[in-house]
């Protein structure tokens, strides 16, 4: 398998620290709001990422942090924490807060049929590993204290900021950030302090004083309890290259002297109108936006997969009903094979290789299409495409295996009528035809004339 990894800025040749086990963290939602189709773009991607190192043998054992305390409005370590704020909007409790959007965001998984991680974890659940991870970080010299909170001593590391190659000396001059007490502006905080004057609903005692975590410390912290002190991936989207992942990996390799991870690999926007998606702008997309539309949540998974990870997509309900109509064309397509007999080795060969050159989704759609206009024998066909699925996530089985059960359990009175349009037609009594259509259709049939004979799909 070759993947990007944006440390090197290349393509590289994946080879896990402990095959066949990968480690595999992706950063996960901060629960103060719905996701986004854009925030659930990169989760796509990297629920491919795991699909894709099954095909490959792996067992992945995959963690995912939810974020429930620490994120901040602004990355500069001010504004209010997230989820108090959403608290505040919408008159509950942090707690209440945090417990529905997390169903929600669990919700939009399931329905675009991204697999559950190995592990879930949720920052109020760690406090006390990122407390000590601080304190071996203040052991060896790289935190200080302001009036506001302790905070990473960014210039005590030279190798600062190698993941996104940020220009230091550039950022300094023209320093924008709000720098309050920091040091230096790339410096960010690892606990912050309650204010004097206000009680918050989330904070915890610490030797440094009553407060909570940063955000970037929670990641680090879970990581590397869950995964060890050096694992295999890292993912999230473009946006934590800068900040996020930077201050992660300044945190891990100050506190461990080595570097932790091996591959970071990061997704690109969902635009809409050319602008990146975002809760900020106002311009953003829910999925349950598009199911109350009528989208089958599976036709925005077809329409990511179309675009390769690393590059941007451009959202449009054009884009959306063209997938759903490749997606039921896929469906009457498979609808019409008999059973699925064995895998067509040269083809599964070639899917393998486009979905392990990088993820090369695009590809896979491409093949997929070809074997299936191909003169293959339908049994082998059915095979392969249930075999692509396991990487696509398009839920061909279920479908299939759903519109076989429904034909089986067809009522009698409508196999009757289906038989008498059938005999209409080979009379060419075009009207009766179309009236015992009618009614096989108001008893919940679609009827679709195919080449080895009708068929019925439950409406
Ligand atoms: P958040 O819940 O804000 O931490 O974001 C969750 C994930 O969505 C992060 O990995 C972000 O990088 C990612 N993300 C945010 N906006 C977009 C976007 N427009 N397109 C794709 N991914 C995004
Ligand atoms: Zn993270």
């Amino acid at each position: 398998m070759q993947l990007y990894n944006t440390l090197t800025r290349q393509k590289e040749l994946f080879t896990p620290l402990h095959a066949p086990t990968v480690g595999l963290y992706t950063c996960g939602p901060t629960v103060y709001h719905y996701a986004h189709i854009g925030n659930l773009r990169t989760y796509m991607f990297e629920d491919i990422l795991r699909r894709v190192l099954q095909l490959n043998g792996y067992q992945v054992h995959h963690v995912m942090n939810i974020t429930d305390v620490g994120h901040l409005t602004s990355d500069a370590d001010s504004g209010e924490d997230k989820i108090e704020a959403g608290a505040k909007r919408e008159q509950k409790t942090v707690w209440e807060i945090a417990d529905f959007y997390t169903k929600a965001f669990q919700q939009d998984m399931a329905d675009l049929n991204l697999l559950e991680p190995t592990v879930w974890c949720k920052a109020t659940d760690h406090i006390q590993t990122q407390i000590d991870l601080i304190k071996i970080l203040e052991t060896k010299n790289f935190t200080y204290r302001t009036s506001d909170g302790i905070y990473f001593d960014t210039s005590q590391l030279s190798d600062y900021g190698k993941l996104a190659r940020l220009d230091i000396a550039g950022l300094a001059e023209g320093v924008r950030v709000e720098m309050g007490d920091k040091k230096q502006p790339t410096d960010f905080a690892l606990w912050k302090f309650s204010p004097a004057n206000q009680q918050r609903q989330m904070e915890w005692a610490s030797p440094w004083g009553n407060g909570f975590p940063g955000w970037h410390i929670e990641c680090s912290a879970m990581s590397l309890h869950y995964l060890g002190d050096r694992f295999d991936i890292h993912c999230g989207g473009i946006d934590h290259i800068p900040v996020h992942h930077t201050n992660e990996i300044a945190q891990n390799e100050a506190a461990l002297g080595h570097p932790t991870v091996h591959y970071w690999l990061h997704g690109e926007f969902l635009l809409t109108n050319d602008d990146r998606m975002g809760k900020s702008k106002n311009n953003f997309i829910t999925l349950t936006t598009l199911k109350e539309k009528g989208y089958d949540p599976l036709v925005y998974r077809y329409v990511v997969l179309g675009a390769h990870y690393r590059s941007k997509l451009n959202f449009t309900y054009e884009a959306l009903d063209s997938a759903a109509n490749a997606l039921t064309k896929l469906r009457h397509l498979i609808n019409d094979l008999p059973e699925a007999t064995e895998i067509d080795t040269m083809t599964m060969e070639q899917f393998t290789q486009a979905v392990s050159d990088d993820l090369d989704t695009p590809k896979a759609l491409a093949l997929l299409w070809t074997m299936v206009r191909s003169a293959m024998e339908p049994g082998k066909k059915l095979a392969t495409l249930f075999a692509m699925d396991a990487v696509l996530g398009l839920h061909l089985q279920a479908y299939y295996q759903g519109q076989r059960t429904a034909q089986a359990e067809v009522a009698p009175e409508v196999i009757e009528l289906v038989a008498a349009r059938e005999a209409a037609r080979a009379a060419a009594e075009w009207p009766t035809a179309d009236r015992l259509r009618q009614q096989i259709s108001d008893l919940g049939y679609q009827i679709e004339d195919t080449d080895i004979g009708p068929k019925l799909i439950k409406l």
